[in-house]
């Protein structure tokens, strides 16, 4: 089953952790916070739906961000 992913950028340092870990799902926005990639992107660019295969990517971002900024549900 598809699975959401969530940034809380008011949390969010900008150091780019996700994405370097996890470019399938997170980019680098236009102020360095990062947002979901287009293919996956919800109504928010920081928030989106991933497919299954990718949860093991997505995790490795949210389990390495320094301020637990991303949630997966
Ligand atoms: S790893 Fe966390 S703090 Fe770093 S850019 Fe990603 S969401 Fe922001």
């Amino acid at each position: 089953m598809p699975f959401k992913v969530r940034i809380n950028w008011d949390l969010c340092i900008a150091d780019g952790v996700c994405y370097a870990l996890c470019p399938q799902v997170y980019e680098a926005g236009p102020d360095g916070k990062p947002q979901i990639v287009k293919e996956y992107r919800g109504s928010q660019p920081f928030e989106g739906t991933i497919p299954d295969e990718l949860k093991d990517c997505a995790d490795q971002g949210r389990i390495a961000c320094p301020v637990g900024a991303i949630s997966i549900e």
